[in-house]
């Protein structure tokens, strides 16, 4: 085995779901994934297609037809781009360990802004990549910010890649326009590489892009830039078990994306590719819906959160995740596993997405019914109560 895998850590919110999944009763918020299916008329365009007999390879690229409604999706969101430019990829995750094969050679630097969600900072390392690590900071109301210089001095020269993913798993964080706009300027003045993952971009709850989505490296770079953007169909159209996303890159490339695809999983099944299509025709009934929900989702538990005795969390701009912070407690793992123990309450710990979210614990508030938040937080009341320190 090479040593880069045997270096390998273990998923930490693993262990913590581990350990609790055979328990009765426990409410489980740990994983990064909505408890509603997916709509039905997506699944029914699967059916059909498996029960029309497309059970067959597909273009290493996707289906001529996806691609297409995928630029028509995204050239709606961001502004013109060409389906030329589109991989159907097994998933978001698939999406960015492509991205990072074609791009990131063994002892490249790869840069990444931390937390976040572990494949990102993992994937480089199974590259063999030399991987650097720009923090974000929370605030004292519990939002995190980035310290934008300390990002544009990190970025150098002999920096390959930069890794960034906004709205941010597992804190919310959310890029700015005019930060987007100096790392792309740095970005192009080092010829360093930018590898957007934007899957959480249609999970954002401010109103100040012309689109809803949240601001895109798409929106600023020209077709040509050193831009890979990473999508999924997972989180805006409930899709997480059906692993199918995109890649958004320059149109030179594609070519060798292709070659690369058939090499990893050579194409993405068809009847997930027909049930994408219907998704992204159907997209305007399907994500604002979900959206509104998740809305009401964080509007129910952060403020329950924030009504607690020496927790600090703040509503995210992004995303579909609360993450907080309980006072006195600096071992994440140790108190995630005490929750679920003590609590019947399952979240992930902050640990598990960079050193300095340690400390923190994220709770996924993709709930269908709300009350379950309700129940969660008062069971971490409880536990704060029968914990107190005198
Ligand atoms: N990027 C981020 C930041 C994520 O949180 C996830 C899913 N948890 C993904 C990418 C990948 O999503 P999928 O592979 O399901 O498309």
């Amino acid at each position: 085995m090479r040593q880069a895998i045997l270096d390998l850590e273990e998923s930490r919110i693993r262990e913590v779901a581990n350990a609790g999944m055979g328990r009765a009763g426990v409410l489980a918020f740990w994983f990064g994934e909505s408890d509603e299916v997916t709509p039905e008329a997506v699944r029914a365009a699967a059916v059909a297609s498996l029960q029309a007999g497309e059970t067959f390879y597909s273009h290493n690229l996707g289906l001529p037809e996806l691609r297409q409604a995928v630029a028509g999706y995204t050239s709606v969101l961001h502004g013109p781009v060409d389906a030329e430019r589109i991989a159907i990829t097994s998933g978001g995750v698939n999406a960015l360990m492509l991205a990072m094969q074609a791009l990131v050679d063994a002892g490249d630097e790869v840069v990444a802004v931390t937390p976040v969600w572990p494949n990102l900072t993992a994937q480089p390392r199974i590259l063999g990549a030399r991987l650097s690590c720009v923090a974000l900071r929370p605030r004292a109301d519990g939002a995190w910010t980035l310290d934008l210089d300390a990002l544009l001095a990190a970025i150098t020269p002999t920096t390959r890649l930069l890794v960034l993913n906004a709205p941010n798993n597992p804190t919310g964080w959310t890029l700015s326009r005019t930060e987007q706009q100096a790392i792309l300027a740095r970005c192009r003045a080092t010829g360093t590489w930018i590898l957007a993952d934007e899957v959480y971009e249609r999970l954002y709850y401010r109103d100040d892009t012309a689109s809803g989505a949240a601001p895109s490296f798409l929106d600023l770079a020209e077709a040509d830039d050193r831009l890979a953007v990473v999508q999924s169909f997972s989180k805006s159209f409930l899709m997480t078990g059906w692993r199918l996303g995109w890649l958004v890159m320059p149109t030179q490339m594609m070519g060798h994306m292709g070659k690369l695809i058939e090499f990893n999983t050579s194409c993405a099944p068809v009847f997930v590719q027909r049930a994408a299509q219907v998704a992204l025709a159907e997209a305007d009934a399907i994500t604002p819906r979900i959206v509104a929900h998740l809305r009401q989702c964080r509007d129910t538990l952060v403020p329950l959160l924030q009504g607690l005795p020496g927790v600090r969390a703040s509503s995210a701009p992004g995303g579909m995740y609360a993450f907080l912070r309980v006072d006195g407690h600096d071992d994440s793992l140790a108190l995630a596993k005490r929750l679920v123990r003590e609590a019947g309450l399952g979240l992930a710990p902050g640990v598990a997405f960079g050193s300095e979210a340690e400390g923190w614990l994220r709770w996924c508030f993709a709930s269908r019914d709300l009350s379950r938040l309700r129940e969660g937080a008062q069971r971490l009341e409880r536990w704060l109560h029968a914990n107190r320190r005198s």
